[in-house]
């Protein structure tokens, strides 16, 4: 029997991540394959797996620098057709990194609404243009095909004035320049999950981790976005793989002034080569950090865990207390020792740990003396931009 299809599309700067949703009428989502495009403008690579994770194509460009997005899109997109046996795809979900202040929803998308996200581009220059390219080839290719975007910045639109803006003079603020927030798709997946998983720290007052590549915190009241650690830019907040997080602004104009940085120099200074590879200079990695002997690995984690642990403070203060703390993302998911370093700097705040839960990456890792329970919750991107793909589509 034909069964409908979602697909779904996160295209970044340097890969292209895609999977295939299956439903039925009143069936639950179901994933088919997913997969991957990485090394764009490098050495690009594909590859596409089971939802259990067993290989099912992979394809290489050794040291083809210029095979470009265009060929690989249309390649990626030529692949799913091909494999979606007795699928009809209905619809193309697309994660869209900048809503700015007038999509605080996922959208169809239509013409005039691409032209809408293309002017939010110097927002999110870095992100967007990436993002937005696919909606255009799908457009093309298939003009009937129902595309939606959904924002990583949406789910924090619940953020009350003092936790959104900046001390800046009013007309910027009104003019956008505030925090947003983003890995919302993520932070919403967790906010949907958690009333299943701890129905009473789900009303009340959690902090979720999300530690991957970028790196994030969400204070979550009732399961409502009111705080973020990231800003304006997805630069903000705590130190990731390659990005600052939070840095003094008067950095950046004393490079600017006194060092005579261009402003490209100081870009690719502040989202590639600082964070965890910035003080390493070993990896953004934190797998390779982990099993690193140099002192500077181990500097690099040390300070990750302590920029946690500061804006854990900030976010129970905007939260006034802590019920749950949650941990997400390729960091947050699988290195029980950062966990354990986290919650240990944390017991002033009633946090503490179940070590041998924690070294089984959970669920629940919470000693039971503690008064605030600790969750590894693994996040589904994906599986949320299908989710509100399909509810667009009724
Ligand atoms: P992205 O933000 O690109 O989606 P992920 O959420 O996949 O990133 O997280 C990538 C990070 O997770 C990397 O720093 C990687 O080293 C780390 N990571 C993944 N698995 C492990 C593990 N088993 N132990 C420690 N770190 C891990």
């Amino acid at each position: 029997m034909m069964r409908k299809g979602i697909g779904v599309i996160n295209c970044g700067s340097s890969s292209i991540k895609f999977s295939l949703f299956s439903y039925g009428d009143g069936t639950d989502l179901q994933l088919l394959f997913k997969g991957q495009v990485d090394g764009i403008g490098m050495a690009p690579r594909f590859v596409a797996k089971t939802p259990e994770g067993t290989l099912l194509d992979q394809r290489e460009w050794p040291d083809h620098q210029d095979v470009d997005r265009r060929t690989l899109l249309d390649f990626l997109i030529r692949w799913v057709s091909n494999h979606a046996e007795n699928v009809n795809i209905q619809a193309a979900g697309h994660r869209v990194v900048h809503g700015g202040d007038a999509f605080s929803q996922p959208v169809r998308i239509d013409q005039a609404i691409v032209e809408q996200l293309e002017t939010l581009i110097p927002l999110a220059p870095l992100h967007q243009p990436h993002n937005l390219a696919p909606i255009r080839t799908i457009a093309k290719l298939n003009p009937q095909l129902l595309q939606v975007a959904c924002f990583d910045t949406a789910f924090h639109a619940t953020n009350p004035p003092v936790a959104r803006n900046f001390a800046l003079p009013r007309a910027l603020t009104a003019a956008g320049v505030h925090r947003y927030g983003f890995h919302g798709l993520s932070y919403e997946y967790i906010a949907r999950r958690l009333p299943e998983i701890d129905p009473k720290s789900a009303r009340g007052r959690v902090i979720v981790a999300h530690l991957g590549n970028g790196a994030s915190m969400c204070a979550l009241h009732h399961g409502r976005s009111i705080a973020s650690t990231m800003g304006f830019t997805a630069v903000d907040g705590l130190p990731m793989g390659t990005r600052t997080g939070s840095l003094d602004p008067g950095v950046v104009l004393y490079l600017l002034r006194q060092r005579e940085m261009d402003l490209d120099a100081v870009e690719r200074l502040l989202y590639n080569e600082s964070g965890l590879l910035g003080i390493s200079q070993i990896s953004n990695d934190m797998r390779v950090l982990i099993e690193s002997d140099d002192m500077r690995a181990k500097e690099a984690i040390d300070f990750f865990v302590y920029r946690i642990r500061r804006e854990v403070g900030a976010l129970a203060a905007a939260l006034e207390g802590l019920d749950a703390l949650v941990f997400t993302a390729g960091i947050g998911e699988h290195a029980a020792p950062i966990r354990a370093a986290v919650c240990q700097s944390l017991q002033w705040l009633g946090v503490h740990l179940d070590p041998e839960a924690n070294h089984k990456d959970g669920p629940r890792i919470n000693a039971p003396h503690s008064d605030v329970a600790v969750w590894v919750v693994p996040t589904n991107e994906e599986l949320m931009i299908a989710t509100h793909t399909r509810d667009l589509m009724k």
